[in-house]
């Protein structure tokens, strides 16, 4: 039995009241967005009515407070990834974090940040690697930072069941490469990857390894800097907190020696009309007003997970990971996307394509029943074309999701082809 209460959990989540014409919502779409309970909501509202000012500068008392909770929620964030907070930088999100690490080091190659930062400039012909399964916002830097400075992007493979082909990474990996990025969870498989071995095969020739943590970070419990990781992307959007804020942990020794990527305001120590002294990190990577209000959320966010137990939540999910796939695979018609054998570790959501009807139709067809899912490419084009198709139906669950939930979510899903006339 599940030591989660869940049904004092959902009570915490304001929007599971909503009704989808006659049916109760089956929100099976936190893969997209999460919910937030309302000790989220609560925190930031509170912050605005009796704290709201100015961080970092100012003399006056109510600067003073909003700052330290600005930083403690730097602290509680960082300590939920494992991490000290001098190594947690906000961003507005996964994106953004993953673009500040392609533009620090694209500015790094363009001379920027001294001899420090020298050390990291991409070369014409050095190797990028991330691989087949990872988001756009894991790709597209890395193809624009190669496109930029000569060097060549190399994808690892994804094997049939949805795993990474590890033994084309550790080929694909070598002295050339300088960059390995790749998802801790995909956002279409659901699939973990090995962090560990990834990063170790990065480490040997000198590479450095970028996790993409947004999947992870909402499902498992982490500590970053016990992975070795360099640097790791995640957004607070997807772990109960608000829109707009998102975090990238970085080792010490890198945030030291890499040059911004955004400059402006707050991120400075002398500024002349030639030039101006950056902060130490985190702030040098901070410029401009921060997402304050979303950062005092997004803490009491992880502190809502972290009531919960990471492991607790890990291990419920892994039972409803099971009955939807196991659910799924018997339903005739329908293709899960990497169905990884049993003993790979996973999180509960699933994609799958279902024969003779377009996923747009399915979700649709799920809508009117309450349940609502993600449907299309899932900002993973490479992923689906290997796969041959250009669509999938994903169902992804969160703390608060019950087992009814998934048997109405399957039972919804056992009707698609019918109604659509494609079981004929
Ligand atoms: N990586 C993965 C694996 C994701 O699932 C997402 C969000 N779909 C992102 C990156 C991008 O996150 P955001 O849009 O919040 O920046």
């Amino acid at each position: 039995a599940s030591p989660l209460d869940v049904n004092a959990v959902r009570a915490d989540f304001p929007i599971l009241d909503t009704r989808i014409g006659d049916a109760p919502l089956v929100y099976l779409d936190s893969g997209a967005t999460s919910q937030k309970p309302r000790a989220v909501l609560d925190a930031e509202r509170r912050f605005l009515e009796t704290a709201n000012s100015a961080v970092h500068r100012g003399a006056h008392t109510l600067a003073a407070e909003a700052t330290e909770l600005f930083e403690d929620a730097r602290t509680a964030v960082a300590s939920f990834v494992g991490a000290d907070e001098e190594t947690l930088v906000w961003t507005s999100g996964a994106t953004a974090a993953l673009n500040l690490v392609a533009y620090s080091i694209g500015n790094a190659t363009a001379g920027r940040g001294g001899a420090a930062a020298s050390a990291f400039a991409i070369r014409p012909g050095d190797e990028i690697v991330f691989t087949e399964s990872d988001h756009h916002a894991n790709l597209i830097p890395w193809q624009e930072l190669a496109a930029r400075t000569g060097a060549v992007t190399r994808a690892i493979p994804v094997h049939d069941d949805g795993t990474l082909d590890l033994a084309a990474a550790a080929e694909i990996i070598g002295e050339r490469t300088r960059i390995v990025a790749f998802p801790h969870v995909s956002n279409v498989l659901g699939i973990v990857n090995p962090v560990a071995e990834l990063t170790a095969l990065a480490h040997e020739v000198g590479a450095l390894a970028v996790l993409d943590a947004c999947q992870s970070a909402p499902h498992l419990p982490l500590d970053l800097p016990a992975t070795g990781v360099d640097f790791a992307a995640f957004s607070g959007h997807k772990m109960l907190g608000p829109y707009g804020i998102g975090g990238l942990y970085g080792r010490a020794e890198l945030l030291d020696a890499l040059p911004p990527f955004l400059t402006g305001g707050s991120m400075v120590t002398t500024v002349t009309l030639e030039k101006a002294d950056f902060l130490p990190a985190p702030h040098k990577f901070e410029a401009g007003t921060q997402p304050v209000s979303q950062a005092v959320a997004l803490a009491a966010a992880v502190r809502y997970l972290d009531g919960l137990g990471m492991d607790v939540l890990h291990a419920r999910e892994r039972e409803l990971e099971k009955r939807m796939r196991d659910g799924l695979r018997q339903l005739p018609g329908i293709r899960l996307l990497g169905d990884a054998p049993a003993g790979v570790e996973r999180v509960a959501l699933a994609s799958f394509d279902v024969d003779g009807v377009h996923a747009h139709d399915v979700g649709q067809f799920l809508d009117s029943r309450g349940v609502a899912v993600r449907v299309g490419h899932h900002c993973a084009q490479p992923l689906h074309r290997r796969f041959g198709i250009t669509a999938s139906v994903r169902a992804s669950a969160s703390v608060f999701t019950t087992e009814d939930e998934i048997d109405t979510f399957l039972d919804a899903v056992s009707g698609v082809r019918s109604f659509f006339g494609a079981d004929a």
